[in-house]
């Protein structure tokens, strides 16, 4: 299975909004640009909702069937292990390979000999110039780094084995994330990384990093954003030298996770793929729950008070929601409005509240990104909020067609 240059992760944590989404999709195909969907939930959106990987797929299939999509789409496994991985081989056709948690632990000393023995080439000389003018590295630093990540890739050759038995080579797409590690990942670490990959032997087609910067969930991008433009197209330059050096499959490119609302860095992102001619894989989903959340206040009335309800049940029990995330959240608690201010909000004030838009001077991140922790909250009210969300349709399904659309894949890949 061959992944196209384009792809969006797409989904939604209640399974509702399948046709909305791929309206979107459907809707860049129309503007000339063709985006592969891949439906994603992850292992821990499924464990919070108490959902089953195959509902993910009956979704898609649906959205499909009622939408008359004929092009491709996959299911992926998102940041899976081998603890997980098993409930998810039968619908799934994508996975992603969650190697963080490996990251620092100890590789044996023969694997980085034999390693750096087969880097000798890359070890000063120039290289690596590739990658970014003028650079090189000594033997001291491609030593840490295969010491750092070598055991994190063996796991991933581990896990991608065991899917390969039970599915069959080339039956599925890979991909391996190591961006839920604890420091982000240096051009050069990747291009070594690459070289790791390439000796376990897995065809990865998605790598999916940690970049410099915050990319917390649900809102935009905090850091330095020259600075991420440098590094994304030296990742782009270190995946393409790798490609050719390492026989990597030659549609290999770069995953953005957490891709949601990083509004401020789409720009370089565009300029960035568009340069090098590279692919891009995005993979969002949460956003599209907050669409869910807006269109229940939007709508107002009894609706408007579930939306409320949530931001209540959530505010009550932030330290339980915030603890899966903690690397992808920041709020300031004390900006944090408190329930019984929100009690008293109109539809519109609390759409704007909630409304990712810089500019309105009324929107605030921490409001949104504890909402964006909120569909637990969603999952145990169970079928007050599924119907709400059904009976709402007609205001959440365009906004999250829009959202999808105007806000992410125009600016990523068309504009
Ligand atoms: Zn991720």
């Amino acid at each position: 299975m061959i992944l196209g240059d384009y792809s969006f992760g797409i989904g939604d944590r209640f399974g509702q909004q399948g046709e909305a989404l791929l309206a979107a999709i459907i809707e860049a195909g129309r503007a000339g640009v063709e985006v592969t969907p891949v439906w994603n939930k992850s292992h821990r959106e499924h464990t919070l909702i108490g959902t089953k990987p195959a509902a993910v797929r009956v979704e898609a299939q649906s959205a499909a069937d009622s939408m008359m999509w004929e092009g491709v789409y996959f299911v992926d496994a998102d940041h899976i292990n081998l603890k997980n991985v098993d409930n998810f081989i039968e619908s799934c056709d994508f996975f992603t390979l969650d190697a963080a948690d490996f990251i620092g632990r100890p590789a044996p000393r023969e694997d980085v000999d034999n390693f750096i023995e087969g880097a000798e080439r890359y070890i000063e000389g120039s290289v690596l110039s590739e990658i970014s003018d003028n650079l090189t590295v000594g033997e001291d630093l491609v030593r840490a780094i295969a010491g750092r990540y070598l055991a994190a890739i063996k796991e991933a050759g581990k896990l991608y084995r065991h899917i390969v038995a039970k599915k069959g080579v080339s039956n599925f797409i890979t991909e391996l994330s190591i961006d839920e590690a604890q420091a982000a990942q240096t051009p050069i670490e990747l291009f070594f990384i690459l070289a790791a990959v390439s000796r376990e032997e897995i065809p990865i087609q998605t790598i999916a990093p940690k970049f410099s910067g915050r990319f917390n969930k649900g809102v935009d991008y905090e850091g330095d954003i020259e600075r991420f433009a440098r590094e994304f197209e030296q990742d782009l330059r270190a995946i393409e030298f790798a490609k050719r050096e390492f026989g990597l499959p030659a549609n290999l490119k770069i995953s953005v996770h957490s891709g949601s609302d990083k509004f401020s860095i789409y720009g370089a992102i565009n300029r960035a793929i568009k340069k090098f001619g590279a692919g891009l894989h995005v993979k969002t989903a949460g956003t599209t729950w907050l669409e869910e959340v807006a269109g229940l206040a939007l709508s107002g009335g009894e609706y408007l008070e579930i939306a409320k309800k949530i931001y209540e049940g959530a505010y009550s029990r932030i330290d339980e929601l915030t603890k899966p995330y903690a690397e992808v959240i920041d709020i300031d608690r004390d900006k944090l409005p408190l329930p019984e201010v929100v009690a008293e909000w109109g539809a519109k004030k609390f759409d704007d509240e909630l409304r990712h838009d810089e500019s309105s001077g009324r929107y605030n991140p921490n409001f949104r990104q504890l909402l964006h922790l909120g569909y637990k909250i969603a999952a145990e009210m169970g079928k007050e909020f599924i119907d709400a969300a059904a009976e709402c349709k007609r205001i959440i399904g365009p906004n999250v067609t829009e959202n999808i659309y105007q806000r992410h894949i125009k600016p990523i890949f068309i504009e």
